[in-house]
């Protein structure tokens, strides 16, 4: 891991594996803080569809998230996102958004500012992140890594009982897709299907993983 970071868990996977779940879990056992990648792309969407930009326009996108300050408030049970001083927070699961958002995510200018973001954060504080390419391009040196999957059944159930809309199969297929940054399995990253595990299952399971790979804990 590069010197001037601190540790870095890092988890990966598809929409609705329960990543959120069992990341905000670890970070709040191991006294990490957490750090959902997946809201402030959310963020970033929501601010591109408040300026009625089409999320589809690569070019006018990129020149809108240029020299917008996001700010993101990191706590383990809530963790509030600011982007230019609005909160949209609490409106990070709006349907639109969940509809635009693999459209937003893929232009390389995001990609840059959310990636140098939680670099950031990894100069100034141990973290657990979850995402879709935190192992595989945002933190590849990280010797934690993991791969959080459920079946595609047990996801949509998921979000369901959530009580949102969400083209979960859509958005898998355009983040596995992309050019930038797709969502992959690295290389190194343990696997773990969370279809018939409790939250505290999968993470008494990454807890031991991490202390036979001798993080201190
Ligand atoms: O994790 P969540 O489902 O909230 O992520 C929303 C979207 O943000 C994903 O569908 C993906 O398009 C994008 N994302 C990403 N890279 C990450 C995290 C999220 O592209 N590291």
């Amino acid at each position: 891991m590069r010197k001037d970071f601190h540790h870095v868990v890092a988890i990966d996977g598809p929409a609705a594996s329960g990543k959120s779940s069992v990341a905000r879990e670890l970070g709040r056992r191991l006294g990490f803080a957490y750090v959902n990648s997946g809201a402030i792309y959310r963020a970033i969407t929501w601010h591109v569809l408040q300026k009625a930009i089409d999320p589809g326009d690569t070019v006018r996108v990129g020149q809108a998230v240029e020299s917008v300050k996001i700010a993101y408030r990191l706590e383990n049970d809530d963790s509030r996102i600011f982007i230019d001083d609005a909160d949209p927070t609490d409106r990070l699961h709006e349907d639109r958004v969940n509809e635009a958002v693999s459209r937003v995510s893929r232009v390389p200018r995001v990609r840059g500012i959310v990636v140098r973001q939680m670099r950031d954060y990894a100069r100034r504080y141990d973290l657990v992140v979850e995402g879709r390419d935190i192992g595989s391009v945002v933190f590849p040196d990280t010797p934690y890594k993991f791969y959080i999957d459920a079946s595609p059944d047990v996801r949509l159930q998921r979000r369901a009982a959530q009580g949102q809309r969400d083209e979960i199969a859509a958005r898998d297929l355009a983040d596995s897709s992309r050019l930038a940054s797709p969502l992959i399995v690295a290389q190194d990253a343990h696997i773990i299907d969370t279809s018939h595990l409790t939250i505290d299952q999968v993470v008494g399971e990454i807890i031991e993983q991490l202390k036979l790979k001798g993080l201190a804990l």
